[in-house]
């Protein structure tokens, strides 16, 4: 392969982009781990997902859209759950959650984690089993949680000593024992490469387990009995690529959880140790299989539950963007192609930060190819701006395109199917664009487009 520093191609310092972005061989290839499998260039050069062009369904649907591979997501979700056999996978609804999304959850055998009363409405609305459910949050309102166990919601994992008195009253008025977990902050921050191990836990989620606050709430709950304390739970952050964070998480927690068992003489029987797994979003990054995943998670629960001299609780994990976010892809229109002379070209799209805020929020990279047609054009450093009146609405900071990239032509972004819908706003009433699922040659409407009048029907002054 030969792989030009960008900057050998353009010798202006401006046009170089990021050190790790390597001018492409071939501008109309598509690197598999960024794209839902399904995905490839058709004999005219047009993307198809599915089996259908995304010429064909831009013509249909319209731009811009998600297109969700339905069978990427399909294998994804077995994937996990062949993985983690013996264990729990909850699929953090969060990232995104939809009726038939819901669905395809259930079929595959996963459990739903909610973070609100909207996505527990979703899901029930969905027929999702609520037994199968798990409710987060650190601020859940007395009528979230009495809606969650009169629901039958299988665990809440309760975040806040506010919360134990609220559900404590819930239970009394309803006649249940709810099951909780217990979110406990470990001082874990991990993050993509790196994780930070401190000793104090400075965020607003969960019982802080260095100042004693996880040990005092799990007393509470035991003392009070009016709870059915199930085990406890840690999320250390998200698109996380090293499994030694979670190493020193499950150490932690596990030493609580022997803690208890000691003053208490119980051992909690579950283990939650959350999600985050990495994905693909640039073709430097580089995620595991889920496979790979479970070996070394399972790993580490067996020598940590043998450290701390544990019977092995029943594990669960919370997998969001690692389940969702390859199996969608977005595509635009282009708009206008703006060359700033020897700094860089702009290529604007018909949507931006109100479709994936996550460029904008997070500094988050992505890629992006001309899916409509392929071209023989050399590569040219592009970045990928919406069409709102933000100067910092970028959707793909730096990628090759070719260079004869003009309006007209459909762009597509993948990995965009966790945090992008779940997070879009209305910002300058551009409408949410819709989901379209796409499977052995049929493509369905699973969250239809916003339109005008449902932005008018909201204002009623
Ligand atoms: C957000 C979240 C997840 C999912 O994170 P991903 O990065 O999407 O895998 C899992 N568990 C909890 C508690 C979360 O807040």
């Amino acid at each position: 392969m030969r792989a030009h520093e960008a900057g050998a191609l353009h010798g202006d310092l401006g046009t170089r982009g990021p050190a790790w972005l390597r001018t492409p061989d071939d501008v109309n290839e598509l690197v598999p781990q960024l794209w839902p499998r399904t995905v490839r260039r058709g004999a005219d050069g047009d993307l198809q997902v599915g089996g259908l062009s995304v010429r064909d369904l831009a013509a249909e649907y319209g731009t811009p859209a998600y297109l969700l591979d339905e069978d990427d997501l399909r294998a994804r979700c077995r994937d996990f759950a062949a993985a983690f056999a013996g264990a729990d996978v909850y699929y953090a609804g969060k990232s995104f959650l939809c009726k038939a999304v819901v669905r395809v959850i259930d079929e595959e055998g996963l459990f739903l984690d909610v973070c609100s009363g909207g996505e527990l409405a979703v899901a029930l609305a969905a027929g999702f089993p609520a037994a199968r459910i798990g409710f987060h949050g650190n601020n859940k309102s007395h009528a979230e949680l009495g809606r969650a166990v009169r629901a039958g919601v299988g665990r809440i994992i309760v975040d806040s000593f506010a919360e134990i008195e609220r559900l404590t009253e819930i239970a009394a008025a309803t006649g249940t024992r709810p099951a909780v977990l217990l979110r406990v902050t470990v001082g874990v921050e991990a993050h993509t490469h790196e994780f930070i191990a401190t000793a104090h836990e400075d965020q607003k989620f969960g019982f802080s387990l260095a100042g004693g606050a996880a040990f005092e709430a799990a007393t509470r709950i035991l003392d009070g009995g009016a709870l059915d304390l199930r085990g406890l739970h840690s999320h250390i952050g998200s698109q996380i690529f090293d499994t030694s964070g979670f190493e020193v998480a499950a150490r932690r927690v596990l030493e609580l959880q022997a803690q208890i068992r000691d003053a208490r003489g119980v051992e909690l029987p579950e283990l939650d140790l959350g999600g985050g797994f990495g994905i693909a979003y640039t073709t430097q990054d580089d995620p595991s299989s889920p496979g790979d995943l479970a070996k070394r998670i399972n790993k580490i629960v067996d020598a940590e539950c043998e450290l701390a001299s544990l019977r092995r609780p029943r594990l669960s994990v919370e997998p969001g963007r690692a389940v969702v976010g390859p199996a969608v892809f977005t595509l635009y229109e282009v708009g206008t192609v703006k060359d700033v002379d020897g700094i860089r070209t702009y290529v604007s799209v018909d949507g931006g930060m109100s479709d994936n805020i996550r460029t904008a929020l997070y500094d988050a990279s992505y890629s992006a190819t001309v899916a409509g047609r392929a071209s023989s054009a050399e590569a040219l450093l592009a970045r990928v701006v919406g069409k709102h009146c933000e100067s910092g609405d970028i959707v793909v900071k730096d990628e090759f395109l070719p260079a004869d990239v003009q309006p007209g032509d459909l762009l597509a972004v993948p990995g965009t199917g966790a945090y992008c819908r779940s997070m879009a706003s209305n910002y300058n009433h551009v409408p949410r664009p819709p989901v379209v699922a796409v499977r052995d040659g049929a493509a369905r409407v699973i969250v239809r487009r916003e339109t005008e009048d449902d932005l008018l029907a909201l204002d009623v002054g």
